[in-house]
């Protein structure tokens, strides 16, 4: 799949689209999401054009790689979930029923979080 320059968390990283950072560094940015599931719900970008975690892991260098990930657990440090523990989520493809194709991973926590699979959702 390519990459569409288009998508809501690219223009977000143009600046196009505002959003309210919690953490930026040159391999990442992490903002709320709009819909949050959970008392503290982020996304953690990289600032590079992956569509998913699978182009990422298969893709990116390897600074880019590490500098994703320590950010995404220092931005569940800064978010006050790293003692009592957080679900990571990574959407990949259609029947995860992924949303953005910009790589993204959700930090979900801020209270016991329920099972790891909602139940059934219609076609
Ligand atoms: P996905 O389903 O692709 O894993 O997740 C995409 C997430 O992006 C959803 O949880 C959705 O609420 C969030 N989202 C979609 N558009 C925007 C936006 O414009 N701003 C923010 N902050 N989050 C968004």
């Amino acid at each position: 799949m390519a990459y569409d320059t288009n998508n809501i968390f690219a223009k977000i990283l143009r600046g196009e689209i505002p959003c309210k950072a919690v953490y930026e560094d040159e391999f990442a940015l992490a903002f709320p999401d709009i819909n949050p599931q959970a008392p503290v719900h982020l996304l953690v970008i990289p600032k590079g054009e992956y569509v998913s975690a699978a182009d990422f892991n298969a893709s990116a260098p390897p600074d880019a790689l590490t500098g994703f990930y320590r950010a995404v657990a220092h931005v569940a440090k800064l978010a006050g979930v790293a003692d009592n523990g957080y679900r990571l989520i990574c959407n990949i493809g259609a029947d995860s029923r992924s949303e953005v194709p910009h790589f993204h991973v959700h930090i979900l926590g801020g209270k016991k979080l329920g099972h790891l699979l909602g139940p059934p959702v219609a076609e």
